[in-house]
């Protein structure tokens, strides 16, 4: 497939599968017969894909990417040859890092879930085209990536303020949002891709979705605390009005 196709995802997929390294083979760069150059975005990939490697302890040597004509068969030759042989002196993942092989695995899939919210925080820098191979390294840093996942954004709904108006379960992307009329939502954040549409979209009167930083967010209400008695709102406010007259 067009390298332009893959996605940071399939990098750390494969490496959770077991995989010892990952090779990608593109085009040369500025020769895409595309207007969307996507060997550029593939290149990004690839830098960002390093540094999480290595802060997740990986060697990043077992991810690499090289660009090529369809005419270089020799060269393809010589530089697939030549990263198995970097991979083979590496040895097998986790073994050679020191880390147990179930350990890296739980960090590759912890790291994989949180790719949507990677790539939007680093859209800019990925959709950049790096001409010189002198800022390669340089363009994302391992300090840039650890904040980054240090400081993970998570979104959670105050059952206290959510008011079941549906909206945010309306406009989530990904139908992370459990909830039904009268029914206060929960995030399921599992599947929650950290975009906070479902913050822009709770009407302010409510404000019910909040946004911490590095830090888990509260548990959820239990599922027989989440009806939202209307009725039984309506009536005790009647009654408090009666007896105040
Ligand atoms: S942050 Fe985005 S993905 Fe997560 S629940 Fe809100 S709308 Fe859905
Ligand atoms: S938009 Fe706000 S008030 Fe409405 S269901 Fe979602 S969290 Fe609750």
């Amino acid at each position: 497939m067009c390298s332009g196709r893959v996605d940071l995802a399939h990098i750390l997929r494969a490496f959770a599968r077991g995989a010892d390294g990952v090779f990608i083979g593109g085009c040369r760069l500025g020769e895409c017969n595309y207007v969307t150059h996507g060997n550029y975005h593939a290149l990004n990939l690839t830098l960002l894909g390093r540094k999480i490697l290595e802060h997740i302890g990986v060697d990043p040597r077992r991810l690499q990417i090289q660009f090529m004509s369809g005419g270089e068969g020799n060269r393809f030759v010589e530089v697939v040859d030549a990263f198995v042989k970097q991979v083979k002196a590496l040895g097998p993942l986790g073994k050679a890092e020191g880390v147990e092989p179930s350990k890296m695995a739980e960090a590759l899939q912890e790291v994989t879930r949180l790719v949507p919210y990677i790539k939007m925080e680093k859209h800019d820098k990925l959709t950049a085209r790096l001409d010189d191979a002198a800022a390669y390294e340089s363009h994302f840093t391992l300090e840039e990536v650890e904040r980054l996942l240090d400081e993970v954004v998570s979104y959670y709904i105050d059952p206290e303020k959510c008011q079941a108006c549906m909206i945010c379960s309306r406009r989530c992307p990904v139908d992370a949002i459990d909830g039904a009329k009268n029914r206060i939502h929960v995030i399921d954040q599992d599947r929650c891709i950290k975009c906070g549409t479902c913050m822009e979209a709770c009407p302010p009167l409510f404000g019910a979705v909040c946004r911490v930083v590095g830090e888990p967010v509260p548990p959820p209400p239990a599922e027989e605390q989440r009806t939202i008695d209307r009725k039984g709102a309506k009536k005790k406010a009647a009654s408090t009005e009666e007896a105040a007259s």
